[in-house]
């Protein structure tokens, strides 16, 4: 599949606006998908309509090479760009609250790397709720398997070279303030419930073969 390049599109959910009830609602998910995600695609796509040679540039391509732009697009690439490659991942690692866990060799490398699937999720936690001021924090594999947690500011992303990101928290207020007021380890406490296991399975056994 190609990768997608220039004009960039919002990309649908891929499930309804209330199907993460009762964790996040359907309001709260279209502000954050209609409105904010929405915004960052449109403010990437104006950042690159004078730059017909870089509009050629797949979203990862921009993001790993964001050194090498023009200097005046660096800036609203990371942002941009940035916010359009977490919120993509976001929303796409999330599905209903119906009870998955992690299975296969996703599940077998949290035991090894955390512990248990128990110490990992505390060490998650920690990290959401420890962002300072907006940003995001990560599940990671490196190209041998190895999982790390990371944390991004603003809509950094992590060094994409390296590690292939499996899921991601939203811990900007726009992503709970709706719902949960200043109690974002309350939201993050929910997100684990709406994690897609099936999916970061498959991202991290992808990973393993590149
Ligand atoms: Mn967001």
């Amino acid at each position: 599949m190609k990768a997608e390049t220039y004009p960039f599109v919002v990309r649908p959910l891929p499930y309804e606006y209330d199907a993460l009830l009762p964790v996040l609602d359907a309001e709260l998910m279209t502000f954050h998908h209609d409105k904010h995600y929405k915004t960052y695609v449109d403010n990437l796509n104006a950042a690159l309509a004078d730059y017909p040679e870089i509009q050629k540039m797949s979203l990862t391509e921009l993001l790993i090479n964001i050194d090498y732009l023009p200097a005046a697009i660096q800036g609203p690439v990371r942002n941009n760009g940035g916010g359009v490659y977490n919120h993509e991942l976001y929303f796409d690692s999330m599905r209903s609250p119906v009870g998955q866990d992690p299975a296969g060799a996703l599940a077998e490398a949290l035991n090894r790397d955390f512990g248990s699937y128990r110490q990992w999720k505390e060490k998650m936690k920690q990290a959401a709720v420890g962002v300072f001021g907006s940003g995001w924090a990560w599940l990671v594999s490196d190209k041998s398997g190895v999982l790390s947690i990371v944390q991004t500011p603003n809509q950094n992303v992590p060094d994409l070279k390296d590690y292939i990101p499996l899921f991601l928290v939203d811990v900007w207020e726009h992503a709970y303030y709706l719902q949960y007021q200043n109690r974002r380890a309350d939201y993050v406490e929910g997100w684990f419930g709406l994690i897609n296991w099936r999916k970061a399975g498959k991202r991290y056994e992808e990973g393993l073969q590149a």
